[in-house]
C-alpha cells in the first residue's frame, strides 16, 4: 500500500511526454481567464437533455431495489449484533435445520434487537436533536454562495448553494465540547445508545425519503421517472429539493454523515478513556481518519455544487437512507470493533511501532491525495464554471490548485483535466479514499471482516460508480473521451489498472 502511495507521488509528472504536453499547452492557448481555463458559456445542448432524461434500469432494476431497501436495514442489524455481543465474528444458525433457523431469527436477532435496538425516546432526541440542529445551521450560518452547473431539466439555469458547511462545523465542534464538558449531554451516550440511534436513524431514513418522494408529486417537480413505484422511491423522484435555502441534497451529504460518524469515533474514544484511562493509538487513529474526512468535505463545500451528485442524481432513497442511516451506522465499525473488543476480553487491541505508524502515514498521504485530488478538479471546473472562490479553510495543501492546467477542450464544450494528479489516473480522488478505507480496517487488526467491510462495499460502490460515469461521459464526450482515456489510460493504478 506504501508502496503504490511512493509509485503515486513519483509517478505524476514522468507520465506527461513533451509531445503530449506541448499539444496541451497549445490547447489552453484558446484560454481566456487569468489562470488560462476558459469559461462555458455555452448553453445546455440538446445531447445533456437527452442524457438527463434517459431512464436506464440500474441496481438489478425494481427487484434489485426493493432487495436493497429490504437488504440494507437488515445487514445493518445483523452486523451491529455480531459487533455487540459476539466481538465482530460474523453469526450463524447453531443448527441448520427449520427449528435451528428459527430459533436463530427469535434469539439470536430479533431478541437483541429488541434489547438494544429498539427506538427510544432518548435516541430519538439525540438523533433528531443533531439533525434539527445541523439544518438550523444550514439555514443560518454564513457562507458563500456558489452557483452549480447548468440544470438541463431547468432549462440550464444554475441554483445557487449556500455554502456555510465550514461556519456550521467550526461552531459544532466547540459546541459539543461544551456540551461534553459541562455534562448537558455526554459525548459517551452516543456510543451507549447506539442501537437504538441506529434504529431511529434508518426510521429517519424511510421517512425523510418519502417526504421528498410526496412533496415532489405535490410540487409537480418528477424528473427522470420510470413509472415503477419502487424504482422512482429508490433514485427519487425530485432533483434539487429545497427548503428555503438549504439544499436538502446537499445538506444530506455533508452535513448529516459525517458528522454523525466523527462523532461516534469520538465517543467510543471518550469511552475508552472514562472507563480505561487511556486512549489506544487504533481509537486516536479513527477519531483522526474521520476528522479528516468530515473536515474535508466541510472545508471543500464549495466544491460540491458541480458534482455529479448536485446535478445528475435525485433525491430518493438511495442518497436519502444512506446518508441518515448507511453511512455513520456502518462506516464506523472499525471504532466500535476496537471498543467493544476491549470491553469483552479486557484487551486493548494496539500494535507494533512501524505498523501504527505505517498505518499514520498511509492515511495522511493517502489523504493527501483525495484533498488535493478533488480539489484540483473541483477547482478546474469551478474556474470553468465561473464559480471559483480562493478560500482558506484550514488545511490547504500544496498543489490543491493547478496553475495554467493541462487539459482537454471537447467538442462538447466542457474541458477534461489532463494534469495534476488527474494526468496519472482517470480516478485518483477514487483511489486515495479506498486507501484511506483500508486503513481504518487495518488498524483493528484482522480480527473480524466486519471493520473491513467498509473498504469492500466501497470498492464495489466506486466500481460500479466508475462505470455509471464512464458510460455516461463516453456517450457525452464521443471521439473527444477516447482521446481523454488514451491520454490518461490508467483509471485507479498507473500501469495496473
Ligand atoms: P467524480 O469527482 O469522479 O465526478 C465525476 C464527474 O466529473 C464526471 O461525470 C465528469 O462530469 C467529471 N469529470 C470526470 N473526469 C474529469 C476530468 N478529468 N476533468 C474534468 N471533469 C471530469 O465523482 P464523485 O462525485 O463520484 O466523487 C467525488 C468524491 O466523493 C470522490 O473523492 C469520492 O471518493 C467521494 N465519494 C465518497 C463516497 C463515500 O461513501 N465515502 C461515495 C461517493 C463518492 P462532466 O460530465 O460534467 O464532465
Amino acid at each position: 500500500m506504501c508502496f503504490s502511495l511512493f509509485f503515486f507521488f513519483k509517478t505524476s509528472s514522468p507520465l506527461k511526454p513533451p509531445s503530449q504536453m506541448a499539444g496541451q499547452k497549445a490547447e489552453a492557448k484558446k484560454s481566456t481567464n487569468s489562470n488560462n481555463v476558459p469559461l462555458f458559456s455555452s448553453k445546455v445542448t440538446d445531447l445533456d437533455v437527452k442524457l438527463d432524461n434517459e431512464i436506464v434500469y440500474e441496481f438489478g432494476g425494481p427487484l434489485g431495489v426493493v432487495g436493497m431497501m429490504l437488504g440494507f436495514p437488515s445487514l445493518m442489524y445483523y452486523f451491529w449484533i455480531c459487533l455487540e455481543h459476539h466481538q465482530g465474528k460474523l453469526i450463524v444458525p447453531a443448527v441448520w435445520s427449520v427449528e435451528g433457523i428459527k430459533s436463530f431469527f427469535w434469539n439470536d436477532i430479533y431478541a437483541a434487537v429488541i434489547d438494544g435496538a429498539r427506538p427510544t425516546v432518548y435516541a430519538a432526541k439525540i438523533y433528531m436533536g443533531y439533525i434539527v440542529f445541523s439544518f438550523i445551521l444550514a439555514s443560518i450560518m454564513p457562507g458563500p454562495v456558489v452557483n452549480g452547473l447548468p440544470i438541463p431539466s431547468l432549462k440550464g439555469k444554475r441554483l445557487p448553494y449556500l455554502c456555510n458547511g465550514l461556519a456550521a462545523w467550526y461552531f459544532t465542534l466547540p459546541f459539543s465540547a461544551f456540551l461534553h464538558v459541562t455534562g448537558i449531554f455526554r459525548l459517551t451516550d452516543i456510543i451507549d445508545n447506539f442501537g437504538h440511534i441506529m434504529t431511529i436513524a434508518i426510521m429517519w431514513g424511510f421517512t425523510l425519503t418519502t417526504l421528498v418522494f410526496i412533496a415532489s408529486h405535490i410540487q409537480g417537480t418528477n424528473h427522470r421517472m420510470s413509472g415503477n413505484l419502487f424504482y422512482d422511491f429508490f433514485m427519487g423522484a425530485s432533483l434539487n429539493p429545497r427548503v428555503g435555502v438549504v439544499d436538502l441534497k446537499m445538506w444530506a451529504e455533508i452535513r448529516v454523515p459525517w458528522p454523525i460518524l466523527f462523532y461516534i469515533s469520538v465517543s467510543c474514544a471518550l469511552k475508552q478513556y472514562e472507563t480505561r484511562g487511556y486512549i489506544t493509538a487504533p481509537a486516536a487513529f479513527m477519531v483522526l481518519a474521520h476528522f479528516l474526512y468530515v473536515n474535508a468535505c466541510q472545508k471543500g463545500e464549495e466544491c460540491i455544487p458541480t458534482s455529479w451528485d448536485m446535478f445528475y442524481e435525485k433525491d430518493g432513497f438511495m442518497l436519502v437512507f444512506w446518508n441518515m442511516a448507511g453511512v455513520p451506522f456502518t462506516y464506523c465499525y472499525a471504532s466500535i470493533y476496537l471498543m467493544k473488543f476491549e470491553e469483552t476480553t479486557g484487551i486493548a487491541i494496539t500494535h507494533s511501532l512501524p505498523y501504527t505508524v505505517g498505518l499514520f502515514v498511509a492515511l495522511v498521504s493517502a489523504y493527501y491525495i483525495f484533498d488535493t485530488g478533488n480539489s484540483q478538479k473541483n477547482r478546474f471546473r469551478m474556474e470553468q464554471n465561473g464559480s471559483y472562490i480562493a478560500r482558506n479553510a484550514f488545511p490547504q495543501l500544496p498543489y490543491g490548485h493547478i496553475k495554467n492546467p493541462n487539459y482537454i477542450k471537447t467538442a462538447h464544450g466542457n474541458l477534461l483535466l489532463t494534469d495534476g494528479w488527474w494526468g496519472v489516473v482517470r480516478k485518483p480522488h477514487y483511489t486515495a479514499d479506498l486507501v484511506m478505507a483500508l486503513s481504518w480496517g487495518l488498524i483493528t487488526g484482522f480480527g473480524s471482516f466486519l471493520p473491513y467491510f467498509y473498504v469492500c462495499f466501497f470498492l464495489v460502490v466506486l466500481t460500479h460508480r466508475v462505470s455509471r460515469d464512464m458510460e455516461r461521459c463516453a456517450k457525452k464526450y464521443g471521439k473527444d473521451w477516447d482521446r481523454y482515456c488514451e491520454r490518461v489510460p490508467y483509471i485507479f493504478v498507473p500501469y495496473v489498472f
